[in-house]
């Protein structure tokens, strides 16, 4: 088991930045880092442990294979059974349990189910293999979206007919704001996600800073600038004056990437989208618009799969609305571990009772089963 990191590359800054938060003298606030990116790095820099006790970081639906909803994961494996179809998936989709089974247990009984790093590459294993048809399991939020479109522009442009896609992607606005409004819910602050800010722009939480007086940081990966997202939050919420501020202006603007978002456009349209534990939610999944028809597999390949049936005991739902935190689910590390998994938190790269079992010393030395 991989240990958490003793240094912060800058352990003065970092020590004045967490003594600066002692001195804040904040009432108890609750901050939801948002992106599983940042939930890794918190648990591997054991950020959270350097917080003052007024300070909980809890965190969010930012995982994008933790939000993705049993009844997609069914239907992912229900393309993988199509007679002479390659599908092709990002790794950490593999091993999350459907209904009945899951991608990796398809593989074993002889579906060809390949990990590619980019749509396009699995775009390239279209044109090698003209006589199969090659489906990418579309996975993600506006990070990766810009991507998988961008691979079913070429495709239309190539004339390549044997490559289609399964849109389960997301977009992280109406999500969060369905959290903020939750009555059950507290959060006093958003570690808002840096890389979906990159397309999506930091105005883009206009609208939840000046609905539900959330103060919002744009933040970085490293762990001097989650500190400073904090510290930013922090002082937000002492003064009380709830804004957007960047604290990654090296990567982030106030506008994003107009062109980016002008690809999403051009082939996705809005749609309602099930989130894992959280339910459906209006306009927060994303359609493959009519014009590109040919390129969704469901509609192709007139794919249907029955009501899912979640996987027994686990509390996803809550963790990936920060309501609980993962080792307060009783199969944390006994019945659920990340080479036994019962729910996509424990498989995913970026997601939370992953995150908590790799670096947390107190809780990784419960044994695989
Ligand atoms: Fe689900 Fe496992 Fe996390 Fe429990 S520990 S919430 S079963 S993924």
């Amino acid at each position: 088991m991989e240990q958490r990191q003793t240094g912060l590359h800058n352990d003065d800054l970092a020590a004045r930045l967490i003594d600066h938060l002692q001195r804040l003298n904040l009432p108890p606030v609750r901050l939801m880092e948002v992106c599983g990116t940042h939930t890794m790095a918190i648990a591997r820099y054991a950020l959270r442990d350097l917080m003052p006790e007024t300070i909980t970081l809890t965190s969010g639906p930012g995982c994008p294979v933790c939000v993705t909803a049993t009844r997609d994961i069914d239907t992912f494996i229900a393309a993988s059974r199509i007679p002479n179809a390659i599908i092709t998936t990002f790794g950490d989709l593999i091993r999350v349990p459907g209904s009945d089974s899951s991608l990796q247990k398809e593989i074993a009984a002889g579906r060809d189910v390949r990990v590619v790093y980019s749509p396009l590459d699995a775009l390239d294993l279209a044109r090698k293999n003209p006589g199969r048809e090659v489906i990418f399991l579309g996975v993600g939020f506006e990070t990766t979206t810009p991507t998988v479109a961008a691979a079913v522009l070429t495709a239309r442009r190539e004339k390549i007919e044997n490559f289609s896609i399964i849109s389960s992607h997301k977009v992280m606005m109406p999500a969060l704001s369905a959290l903020l409004s939750d009555p059950q819910i507290r959060i006093d602050g958003l570690i808002c996600p840096g890389h979906v800010s990159v397309v999506i722009g930091a105005d883009a939480y206009a609208g939840l800073v000046e609905n539900h007086r959330t103060p919002c940081v744009v933040t970085g990966f490293e762990p001097l600038d989650i500190l400073q997202g904090i510290t930013l939050l922090a002082h937000q919420l002492a003064d009380r004056t709830p804004k957007i501020e960047i604290a990654y202006q090296r990567a982030v603007s106030r506008h994003g990437n107009a062109k980016a978002r002008a690809v999403i456009d051009e082939v996705f349209t809005p749609a309602s989208a099930a989130w894992r534990g959280i339910g459906e939610i209006a306009a927060s999944g994303l359609a493959v618009r009519d014009a590109f028809k040919h390129y969704d597999a469901v509609q192709r390949f007139k794919i249907d799969t029955p009501p899912a049936r979640e996987p027994k005991g686990c509390r996803c739902g809550e963790v990936l609305k920060g309501i609980m935190p993962p080792a307060a689910c009783k199969l944390f590390g006994r019945g659920c571990t990340p080479g036994h998994p019962v729910g996509p938190c424990m498989v995913s790269s970026e997601g939370a009772c992953a995150a908590f079992f790799k670096y947390d010393p107190a809780l990784n030395t419960r044994t695989e089963p």
